[in-house]
């Protein structure tokens, strides 16, 4: 009754952790030298690209405290977000939750009682359209409040992207505590990807990278064998398998899968700068930055929907956006010192970190294409964008389809 787990992202870690602790033997195989997939630290220990969540995603939260990882994740902005506007050099604070919106101080620009109307509208079942479109009659708070939303929580610029998928967001982000925001205060390593192996490995679990699967052998709607190049395991009859890979690779691995075709890059530039905390979150309109993170390790910047950035390189990218910062760093008063030379900087470009969220139909694939072969991965939950809660909740959804059968 051996369960073998294809790929050590999130999705493959939560469905591993649950298998492991329901008592199954568990083999977690990773083609990568390293676990946590696209939310993961690189060999330096720099983050790949900075990853939010908010009280919404308690899939993820409630993941994080059960590996003993959830005291890690702090919330840097509890008095609403530092916001920038490089328009105008206004620099505000800005409420997540349009609750708070009653006091002036935390009100985005152009929160009419119409625009935030059109924005609550997306929540409610309708046209799926793009978001653009949408708020057309409302420039200002879609520049300044639905636009940076809607590439933070959809990886898709508003012209593309799906008011539907908005929708499943918004409507998360009225319980309490729903819209505070939490970031890694160390980094992605150790706040959550090796909490997550320990928690794994404590429930028994075994880890083996550099394993990538070249090919799952089917026999009479099962899989049969798993081809990993250099040695294959053949399953037994109780034997089962998640698919946790991303999509591109599951449907390589399982050729009649429907999966996501289309993706967008996110680019994130890590400056080695140091200084004390506590960890900022800045964010920027009218910049390069979207989001800028503070933490005492170094500075990270966040350009998602990044399709012209991805074309740039570091000489281009890195002045540019250190420029920015300083001035962030200058509005908000931020700790420490800001020398006014770049400082050095590496840029990790995500080519495909997440799929594009454009109007139309969501993927609904089936959790058990396989009579013992389950799948998961943050695109294979259609309730969500792809998202760190979407790949927990669907590594536990494969999980559970495995228990019962
Ligand atoms: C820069 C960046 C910023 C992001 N920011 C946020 C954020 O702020 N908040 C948020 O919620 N989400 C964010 N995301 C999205 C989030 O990272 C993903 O949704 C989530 O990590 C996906 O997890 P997954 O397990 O589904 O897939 P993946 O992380 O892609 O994991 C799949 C794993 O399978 C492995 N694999 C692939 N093929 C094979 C094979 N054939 N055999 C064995 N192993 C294989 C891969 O190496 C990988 O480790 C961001 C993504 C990026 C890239």
């Amino acid at each position: 009754m051996t369960i073998h787990v294809i790929g050590a992202g999130l999705a493959g870690l939560a469905a591993a952790l649950d298998l492991a602790e329901a008592g199954r033997p568990v083999h977690l195989h990773e083609s990568s030298p390293q676990a946590g997939g696209r939310a993961r630290a690189l060999p330096d220990g720099t983050d790949n690209g900075t990853h939010a969540l908010v009280g919404a995603n308690t899939a993820a939260l409630a993941f994080l405290a059960r590996i003993g990882a959830r005291d890690g994740w702090v919330e840097p902005e509890p008095e609403g977000l530092p916001v920038l506007d490089l328009a105008d050099g206004s620099a505000r604070r800005v409420a997540l939750s349009p609750l708070a919106w009653g006091n002036k101080a935390l009100r985005p620009a152009g929160a009419s009682w119409g625009a935030v109307l059109a924005m609550a509208g997306m929540a409610l079942p309708g046209r799926d359209r793009p978001i653009a479109e949408v708020m057309a009659r409302h420039p200002a708070f879609h520049r300044g409040f639905v636009d940076p939303l809607v590439i933070a929580t959809l990886n898709t610029p508003s012209h593309q992207a799906s008011s539907a998928r908005l929708g499943q967001v918004l409507r998360r982000l009225g319980g309490p505590g729903a819209t505070r925001l939490y970031v890694a205060e160390h980094g992605l390593g150790p706040d959550l990807v090796q909490p997550a192996l320990a928690a794994l490995q404590r429930a028994g679990g075994t880890v083996r990278y550099g394993a990538r699967l070249r090919r799952v052998v089917q026999a009479a709607g099962r899989a049969s064998a798993l081809d990993f190049g250099e040695d294959a395991v053949t399953l037994a009859p109780g034997d089962q398998v998640v698919l946790a890979t991303p999509p591109w690779e599951s449907q390589r691995l399982l050729t009649h899968l429907a999966v996501p075709t289309q993706h967008a890059p996110i680019v994130n530039l890590h400056f080695d700068r140091t200084g004390p905390g506590p960890v900022r979150f800045i964010g920027m309109l009218g910049a390069l930055c979207q989001w800028v993170l503070v933490r005492p390790s170094g500075v990270a910047v966040t350009v998602s929907a990044g399709d012209a950035e991805a074309g740039l390189g570091e000489a281009e990218l890195a002045p540019r956006a250190w420029s920015e910062i300083l001035r962030a760093a200058a509005a908000f008063r931020i700790a420490g010192e800001w020398p006014l030379m770049t400082p050095a900087c590496r840029v990790v470009k995500e080519r495909r970190a997440t799929p594009r969220h454009v109007p139309g139909e969501v993927l609904r694939p089936a959790r058990k294409p396989l009579a013992n072969l389950a799948l998961a991965g943050d695109w294979s939950w259609p309730a969500l964008p792809a998202t760190i809660d979407a790949a927990v909740r669907s590594g536990q959804a494969a999980a559970r389809a495995l228990l019962r059968g």
